[in-house]
C-alpha cells in the first residue's frame, strides 16, 4: 500500500528563487544580484525594524493568537477608503500563501471543483492538489492575459473556488474593472471568488480596481493582501484575507493557532504607520519598471505590460539556457515552466541592480 494518498504523490514541491548565497557558493561569484522572488529591493521601513528589536526580548511568550491589534489597525487602514472593513472581516495568515492553502482546505473538498488560470501563481495549483480538490486550469490568452469568460465557462454546480491574481504572477498583467465587476456579479452564488492582490500597490492602470471597492457586488468574495511585497516584510510571513465575517471566519476553524508570530505582527503594525516608505518604493518601481521594459524591448524582447514589481519577458530561446547564462553573469532571474518556457520573470530591483541586469541581457542577446 502506498505511503501517501494519490494527490500527495502528484505534488511537486515549490521551487523558490535561488538565494544569492547559494549562487555565490556554487559558482564562486561575488556580488550577485537576486531579481527572482519579487521582493522589495529597498528593505522594510525602519519603523518595522525598530518594532521587531523592541519586541525581541518578549519571544518566550506565545504571540496574540487573535492578532487583535494588527486586525484593528488593518481595519482602520482599510476604512480610510470608500469601503469600510470591520476587524472581524480580516483573517491573518503566515504569508498569504498560508491563506491560499487554508482557503482550499476550508471551502472545498474532493467532491467539489475549482477554477484557476495558467500561467498564474503556482500555489493555487499546489493548494488545491494538497486538499485533493479537482480543478480546471484555463490558459490565459496568449499565455499573458486573463480570460475570465473562458474560466467562467468551466464553472459547474460543483465549483466552490475561483482564483484570480490581479495583478497576475508571473505575467504582471491585470484584469480591468469591467471584467472583474461582471465576474463578481455573474458567477453562481455558491462560488467563493478569491482575488489575490499581492501586487496591488504597484498597479496604476486607469481601469485597475481592487476587489475591496467591489465588496458590495458579491457575498462570497475574499481579497488577499500581503506584507511581503510593497512593505518589504517577506521573511516575516504576514498576509491577510478580507471578506464578509460569515465567509472568512471559517478560516479561523481550520488555521493553526499562533500562525502569525509576534515579530511579524509588530513589524506589520509599524509598517502601516510608514506609508511614505511604501510610496517611495512604489514610485521607484514605476520608474525602473518602465526603464527595464523599454530597454528589453529595445533589445528585441517581447515584454508583457506589467502592473507589478516585476516584468515578464520572452527571450525567444529556452529559458533554462537564459537562466544559466544569466547566473554565470551573477544575475538571478526566474524561468517559468511550459507553456511559457521561453519567458523569464525579472523582479524590478534598485537602479544599480537593474543596470547589472540590462548589461547581462545585452551580452546574452549579442552572443
Ligand atoms: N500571491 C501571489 C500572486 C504571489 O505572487 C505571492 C508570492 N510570490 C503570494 C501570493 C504569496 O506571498 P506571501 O505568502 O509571501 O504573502
Amino acid at each position: 500500500m502506498s505511503l501517501v494518498p494519490e494527490n500527495v504523490e502528484r505534488l511537486i514541491p515549490y521551487v523558490p528563487g535561488k538565494p544569492v548565497e547559494e549562487l555565490e557558493r556554487e559558482l564562486g561569484i561575488q556580488n550577485a544580484v537576486k531579481l527572482a522572488s519579487n521582493e522589495n529591493p529597498v528593505g522594510p521601513s525602519p519603523k518595522a525594524i525598530d518594532a521587531m528589536r523592541a519586541h525581541a526580548s518578549g519571544v518566550h511568550r506565545y504571540p496574540d493568537a487573535a492578532t487583535w491589534a494588527l486586525r484593528s489597525d488593518l481595519a482602520a487602514f482599510h476604512s480610510r477608503g470608500a469601503s469600510a472593513v470591520h476587524m472581524d472581516e480580516i483573517v491573518l495568515g503566515n504569508g498569504s500563501n498560508e491563506l491560499i492553502d487554508l482557503i482550499c482546505r476550508t471551502y472545498a473538498g474532493p467532491s467539489d471543483h475549482a477554477v484557476i488560470g495558467v500561467p498564474s501563481f503556482v500555489c493555487y495549483h499546489l493548494g488545491l492538489t494538497a486538499a485533493n480538490v479537482p480543478f480546471d486550469a484555463v490558459p490565459l490568452r496568449e499565455h499573458l492575459f486573463w480570460d475570465l469568460e473562458a474560466m467562467a465557462a468551466k464553472v459547474t454546480a460543483k465549483t466552490k473556488l475561483f482564483f484570480v491574481a490581479n495583478p497576475n504572477n508571473p505575467t504582471g498583467t491585470h484584469v480591468g474593472r469591467a471584467a472583474v465587476e461582471r465576474l463578481l456579479k455573474e458567477l453562481p452564488e455558491q462560488v467563493v471568488v478569491v482575488l489575490d492582490e499581492a501586487y496591488v500597490q504597484f498597479a496604476d492602470a486607469d481601469d485597475y480596481v481592487s476587489g475591496l471597492e467591489l465588496r458590495g457586488l458579491r457575498e462570497r468574495l475574499i481579497v488577499l493582501r500581503t506584507f511581503s511585497k510593497a512593505y518589504g516584510l517577506a521573511a516575516n510571513r504576514v498576509g491577510y484575507a478580507i471578506g464578509q465575517k460569515d465567509v472568512v471566519s471559517y478560516l479561523n476553524r481550520v488555521r493553526a493557532p499562533f500562525n502569525v508570530n509576534t515579530l511579524a505582527q509588530v513589524a506589520a503594525r509599524a509598517a502601516l504607520q510608514d506609508p511614505e516608505h511604501v510610496e517611495r518604493y512604489v514610485a521607484l518601481n514605476r520608474t525602473e519598471r518602465a526603464r527595464i521594459t523599454e530597454a528589453l524591448e529595445g533589445l528585441g524582447l517581447r515584454v508583457a505590460p506589467s502592473q507589478a514589481n516585476f516584468v515578464f519577458a520572452d527571450f525567444g530561446r529556452p529559458n533554462k539556457e537564459v537562466y544559466d547564462r544569466m547566473l554565470r553573469m551573477g544575475v538571478i532571474i526566474r524561468p517559468m515552466p511550459a507553456p511559457v518556457d521561453t519567458w523569464l520573470r525579472i523582479t524590478v530591483g534598485r537602479p544599480e541592480e537593474n543596470d547589472r541586469l540590462l548589461e547581462a541581457v545585452r551580452e546574452l542577446v549579442a552572443s
